[in-house]
């Protein structure tokens, strides 16, 4: 629950930063320190050594746990650190479901890794209920999900899923990269966990590596906790203090992504060249009507399928979109997931995903859209 009543905006701004108390540092001081002086043996301030505390990590998960509207936030060196410490609470003979259409680094981690640490993982298209729920065995801790997915945009329906986790027993961690705090907030659709990689729209700024999970119930935040501090995949006081300036303006910046994004996706639609365009926002997309009742907003994520070799093309040719493995950053930015995010992924379960060699993935940024489409268009040689 939020410590204030604000409205999301002024929560952005003001969760979690309360003036620093020795100066009155109004911007959370970078605590670089590794330990703290005790003031006896075993008796410290609530600051020990930074593996377990550091007030800049504190203040950083302190915001992005209201803007999720959990109970508590728990930040990490990376987004796969992050799921990782969620997948070790899964106890060797354990089983994972999860979506198909996932990052690689997360169906590799979940399909090969986890299997070797005697965890089981069945993925899934969670757009199919009937599909998720045959796949729920009595040993199912954990039901993964992203939605909108990535780099396919699929949307799959939290509340519904949520409900399929809590009947077999097992929780629904939402992996909300995609949408940010901004456009959902799975908690409040039923979910147990979300996961960021704060590597994206939270930080914003491709400058940082993290990843924070935010929960409600106590007993399972605490054995995160427990699960962190005894692996040590802790994010530095200067990478929490870039996410927590980053996720100052998030608000702002998410505003003007999606108003690009949609701008961008309606442009790609009408474009020669083009197949397909996948973007949750545009009533063509097979889940719209979905993601307009669990999302306020459609984010700067498209995905678009060219015709024959057009996509290398169009790599080439951009000048303003970056050709760069990452997204939301207030750059556009242009990846082709098929060797660049998603290559971990075996082939046959590409092809059935259609993350094929003419499907390109653009994380459409905060610049004028007016330039954004005169940089595809001439790029797609119109
Ligand atoms: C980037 C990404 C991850 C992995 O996060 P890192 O911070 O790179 O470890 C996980 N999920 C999604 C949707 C991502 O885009």
């Amino acid at each position: 629950m939020p410590d204030t009543p604000h409205r999301f905006a002024t929560r952005c701004v003001h969760a979690g930063q309360e003036p620093e108390p020795v100066t009155g540092a109004v911007s959370a001081p970078i605590f670089q320190t590794s330990t703290y002086v005790l003031e006896a043996p075993g008796q410290d301030k609530g600051y020990e050594y930074a593996r377990l505390h550091n007030p800049t990590r504190e203040a950083a998960e302190a915001n992005i746990a209201d803007l999720e509207n959990g109970g508590h936030g728990i930040a990490f060196s990376s987004g796969l650190a992050s799921l990782d410490c969620l997948a070790k609470t899964v106890a060797a003979g354990g089983h994972v479901v999860s979506e198909s259409n996932v990052y690689g680094g997360t169906y590799k981690l979940f399909a090969e890794l986890l299997p070797r640490a005697g965890i089981q993982c069945t993925v899934v298209d969670c757009q199919d209920l009937a599909a998720v729920r045959r796949a729920m065995l009595p040993e199912t801790k954990l039901l993964h999900i992203e939605t909108p997915t990535n780099p396919m945009l699929r949307v799959a329906d939290v509340a519904a899923l949520a409900a399929v986790a809590h009947e077999n027993g097992a929780i629904l961690c939402v992996d909300n990269t995609f949408a940010s705090p901004v456009n959902q907030n799975p908690l409040d659709l039923g979910a147990d966990v979300v996961m960021h990689s704060a590597t994206k729209y939270l930080n914003g700024h491709s400058d940082v590596l993290a990843g924070v999970l935010v929960a409600n119930d106590d007993a399972l935040a605490e054995e995160l906790r427990v699960m962190r501090k005894s692996t040590g995949p802790v994010p530095g006081p200067m990478d929490c203090w870039l996410v927590l300036r980053g996720a100052k303006t998030l608000h702002v910046r998410m505003q003007r992504h999606n108003e690009n994004g949609q701008r961008v996706a309606e442009f790609l639609e009408t474009a020669a060249g083009v197949r397909a365009v996948h973007y949750p926002g545009l009533p063509s997309h097979p889940q719209h009507e979905l993601a307009a009742r669990q999302m306020r907003g459609f984010s700067g994520m498209v995905s678009v399928r060219l015709d024959g070799d057009a996509a290398a093309r169009l790599v080439q040719r951009l000048r303003l979109f970056k050709l760069a493995t990452s997204l939301g950053g207030v750059e556009s930015m242009i990846s082709v997931p098929v060797v660049m995010t998603h290559d971990a992924i075996p082939e046959e379960l590409r092809l059935r995903d259609g993350i094929t060699d003419d499907l390109v993935r653009l994380s459409v940024g905060i610049e004028d859209a007016r330039d954004l489409i005169a940089d595809l268009r001439q790029a797609l040689g119109a």
